[in-house]
């Protein structure tokens, strides 16, 4: 096998010359504007190891990755009570999707669609306001990346208030099913702006590496989650961090991963690495179509899908 730094650095060059890359989400503005020539790539490995290339150090829109974080935050506060709102089932349905909603009566069928990440966001109003749940939010993923430049994109937090209106349909709806504790436009404040978080690849991958270390932050020693919580994490990302390409991820790149509509994608080879990669075109299920390529391509030349034998 070629050097790892080697290998990320082939990546980043075939996927600049990319010809298919994707749209840029349409429907948040500040989102449409991005450059589709983008792409950046960071790859943690277990010991600390960081081999970046591309735009891997260009802040971006991390969207639905952020879900990944405020469900760890959620389970830290309310245990498997969040199980009774929000359930572990992969939803074969888009990620804005309403549709199951009404038949199984104001349950999402995961954290990770739109419907159960706004759930999530209600469990943490808890008894915080919006603001201070968001300045939680922001410590807790700025220590887990050990990098205090992340910042919320507030245009685009502004932006996706002024425009999510299939967003605050969803919450509106659970709430005539009484899925929902808090107002809507307070619940709605959170989840926007923890979408917004700006990260960049590297930042990102540093943030997931306590998904790959049983749930300890190697950079420190401390533990984030129980080696359970974080195997089960790993196994929801699996399932469902993807939506209705969920599978099709699984297949062709066979590693835990949760997408973002910025073009963002974070990652998780256990006990190996944690990646992240970007590239703001979108496939036909709204995740990265390079982001997408990059990762099978990793795959196979590392052997790291979760799938393929120990060595
Ligand atoms: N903020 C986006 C929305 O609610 C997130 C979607 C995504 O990244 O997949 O539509």
């Amino acid at each position: 096998m070629a050097s790892l730094s080697r290998i990320v650095a082939d990546i980043a060059t075939e996927m600049a010359a990319a010809p298919d890359r994707g749209t840029p989400a349409g429907y948040i503005p500040p989102l449409r504007d991005v450059d589709p020539a983008r792409f950046g790539i960071a790859v943690v490995e277990a010991d600390g190891t960081v081999h970046a290339a591309g735009d891997a150090d260009m802040p971006f829109s991390i969207q639905s990755i952020s879900k990944v974080f405020t469900l760890t935050l959620a389970l830290g506060t309310v245990g498997d009570q969040l199980w009774e709102r929000v359930g572990r089932e992969p939803s074969g349905t888009a990620f804005n999707s309403i549709v199951q909603l009404e038949t199984e009566r104001g349950i999402p069928r995961n954290p990770f669609i739109n419907a159960g990440a706004i759930v999530v966001a209600d469990v943490l109003l808890g008894n915080h306001e919006p603001r201070a749940m968001i300045g939680e939010l922001l410590r807790f993923v700025r220590e887990l990346a050990d990098d205090d430049r992340i910042t919320v994109d507030h245009l685009v937090a502004q932006a996706e208030m002024a425009t999510g209106h299939r967003s605050m349909a969803l919450a509106h709806f659970m709430t005539a099913f009484g899925t929902m504790h808090h107002a809507v436009d307070r619940v709605l404040g959170l989840y926007v702006h923890q979408c917004a978080l700006a990260m960049s690849c590297r930042q990102l991958a540093m943030a997931g590496r306590f998904l790959m270390a049983r749930g300890v932050n190697p950079a420190t020693g401390r533990s984030v989650v129980s080696p359970q919580r974080a195997r089960r994490i790993n196994a929801l990302m699996m399932m469902c961090g993807h939506y209705d390409g969920s599978g099709e991820f699984a297949y062709r790149v066979g590693l835990p991963g949760k997408s973002g509509v910025g073009g963002g994608i974070l990652a998780i080879a256990p006990g190996r690495a944690a990646i992240a990669v970007w590239s703001p075109g979108l496939n036909a299920v709204g995740n990265s179509q390079l982001g997408t390529l990059a990762l099978e391509r990793l795959v196979q030349r590392t052997g790291w899908s979760i799938f393929d034998p120990v060595p």
